[in-house]
C-alpha cells in the first residue's frame, strides 16, 4: 500500500485527459419537451424535414408584382397597376398575378404565383382603393425578380443537417427545432454526480465554527460545477477520514449514481483515505499523479464499470481538477465531440515569478481591451485559496521549468465555461 501511495508514477495531464476519455460511458437518452430541453446535449442529428422557407415568403409590407411591369418607374414617374386582391399572412393567395396586375400583401405571407418581386408599401400610392374591384396602386420603384421575396429553401433545404449530436441546446437550436416541428427532443439523460467530501475538520454549512474545523466548501462549488456541465450533483454526508466508511459509502451510493467523485484525503499523508482505499480495492486505478500544478494527487479509477474521480481537498485544486477532467468527461458522456477546455492565446498582464516542476494551471481573470485578450492571475495562487476562485474565468497554462512568465509575454489560456 505504502508502494501506492509514495511510489507514484505521474503522468502527462493530457495522457490523464486521454485516459478518462477513454472510459467515458455514454449516457442513456430520453425525450423531453422541448420547452425543458434548454441546455441539455442533443442526442440525435436533426435534418430539415421540409425547406425553409416551405413557400416563396414577401419580406416586406407592400404589393406583390411582376417585374417587368415596373421598367422605368421612378420617384417622379409612376406605374399603376390593378390590385386583384389582399394576401394577409397564413392565408393562400387565391389568384395568379396577370400583366398589369398586383397584390396587396403583408410580410411573411405567401407571395402569388405570377408575381415575382414585392415593392415596398412606402414606394407605393394606393389609388381610388374604396371604388370598384380593388383598386389600383401607383407604383414608384422599378423592380427586379425576386426584390423582396425569399425563395422556397433559403434558410435550409429539405434533409440538409441543421444540427449535429451532441450539441447544447440553446436558443438558436431551440428555435430550429420549433420551426421544424420538435415538440419533443431526444436529449442524453444528466449525469448523476455523487459528491462526497472527506475530512474529519469539516462542518456543515450551517454549523458554528469550532476549533480546528471549517465549513465544508468543495461540496457546494463542485455541485455548481456539476450543474453547469449539464449533470445532477447528489450531495452526500461528509465523509470521516476513514477509508473502511468510504469505502462502504462510496458503494452504497453506486446505484443512484453514474459516477463518483470525492474531495480530499488524495495526497500522502497519514489519513488520505482515498490514497488507502486505492491501495485496497477492487477497481481499475488511471493514475494517481498528474504532472501538473496544482492537483498533482489528483487521482482516477474505475470501479464496478464507473469512474471515481479523487480531487484534492485544497479547494483550488479541486476546481482545476473538475474542470481539467471531471468536466471534459461529463461534456463527452452527453455526446460532445470536443470535450476538451478550448484553448486560446493570451497577453500575460502581470509578471508570475514563480517557476514549477510541473506544467501550472493558474486560475486566471480575463479582459478584453482594444481586441486583445490580457489574463492575470485571479487572486493569489495558492492551491488553498478559496476566495480567488469567483474572479476565475480561465487557466493560464505555463510551461514548467523556468521562472514563471513576464508581463506582455503571450501565454496560453484555457477557456473556462460551457
Ligand atoms: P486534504 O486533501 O484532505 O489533505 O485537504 C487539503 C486541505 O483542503 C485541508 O486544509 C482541508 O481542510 C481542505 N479541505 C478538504 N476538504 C475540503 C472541503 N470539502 N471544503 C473546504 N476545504 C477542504
Ligand atoms: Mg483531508
Amino acid at each position: 500500500m505504502n508502494d501506492l501511495k509514495f511510489g507514484r508514477q505521474a503522468i502527462s495531464l493530457e495522457e490523464a485527459q486521454r485516459r478518462v476519455l477513454g472510459h467515458v460511458r455514454l449516457q442513456e437518452t430520453e425525450k423531453v419537451p422541448l420547452f425543458e430541453a434548454c441546455g441539455r446535449r442533443l442526442a440525435e442529428n436533426i435534418y430539415a424535414g421540409s425547406p425553409l422557407p416551405h413557400f416563396r415568403r414577401s419580406g416586406v409590407d407592400g404589393y406583390a408584382v411582376r417585374a417587368s411591369d415596373t421598367t422605368g418607374a421612378s420617384l417622379a414617374e409612376a406605374v399603376c397597376l390593378e390590385v386583384v386582391e389582399t394576401v394577409p399572412c397564413g392565408l393562400v393567395p387565391a389568384k395568379t398575378i396577370g400583366p398589369g396586375q398586383a397584390a396587396r400583401i403583408m410580410t411573411g405571407a405567401a407571395v402569388p404565383e405570377g408575381a415575382d418581386a414585392v415593392v415596398m408599401l412606402e414606394m407605393t400610392n394606393a389609388v381610388h382603393q374604396e371604388t370598384g374591384l380593388g383598386g389600383m396602386v401607383a407604383v414608384h420603384k422599378a423592380m427586379n425578380p425576386g426584390d423582396n421575396v425569399t425563395p422556397v429553401g433559403e434558410e435550409a433545404a429539405a434533409g440538409e443537417q441543421l444540427l449535429r449530436k451532441g450539441c447544447i441546446i440553446g436558443p438558436g437550436e431551440a428555435a430550429v427545432l420549433a420551426a421544424f416541428g420538435h415538440s419533443l427532443v431526444k436529449v442524453y439523460k444528466r449525469p448523476r454526480v455523487a459528491i462526497f467530501s472527506t475530512g474529519s475538520e469539516l462542518l456543515p454549512v450551517d454549523a458554528p465554527l469550532a476549533p480546528g474545523k471549517i465549513r465544508g466548501s468543495n461540496g457546494y462549488m463542485l455541485a455548481c460545477q456539476v450543474q453547469q456541465a449539464g449533470g445532477v450533483p447528489l450531495l452526500m454526508p461528509f465523509l470521516p477520514d476513514d477509508a473502511g466508511r468510504v469505502e462502504r459509502e462510496l458503494q452504497a451510493a453506486a446505484e443512484q449514481a453514474d459516477l463518483w467523485m470525492t474531495t480530499g484525503g488524495v495526497s500522502v499523508g497519514d489519513k488520505d483515505v482515498l490514497a488507502e482505499l486505492f491501495g485496497r480495492w477492487d477497481g481499475e486505478l488511471l493514475f494517481n499523479k498528474i504532472a501538473m500544478r496544482p492537483g498533482s494527487p489528483t487521482s482516477v479509477g474505475l470501479w464496478r464499470g464507473k469512474p471515481l474521480f479523487a480531487l484534492s481537498g485544497n479547494p483550488g485544486a479541486c476546481y482545476v481538477g473538475f474542470e481539467l477532467l471531471v468536466r471534459p468527461y461529463l461534456r463527452a458522456s452527453q455526446g460532445a465531440s470536443d470535450p476538451l477546455l478550448s484553448g486560446a492565446i493570451a497577453v500575460l498582464d502581470t509578471d508570475y515569478g514563480k517557476g514549477s516542476a510541473y506544467p501550472r494551471y493558474i486560475r486566471g481573470a480575463s479582459r478584453v481591451e482594444q481586441g486583445t485578450v490580457f489574463v492575470r492571475p485571479a487572486g493569489r495562487d495558492k492551491s488553498s485559496i478559496m476566495v480567488s476562485i469567483k474572479e476565475t474565468d480561465c487557466f493560464i497554462c505555463l510551461p514548467a521549468g523556468g521562472r514563471g512568465a513576464r508581463r506582455g509575454e503571450l501565454v496560453r489560456v484555457l477557456t473556462i465555461g460551457d
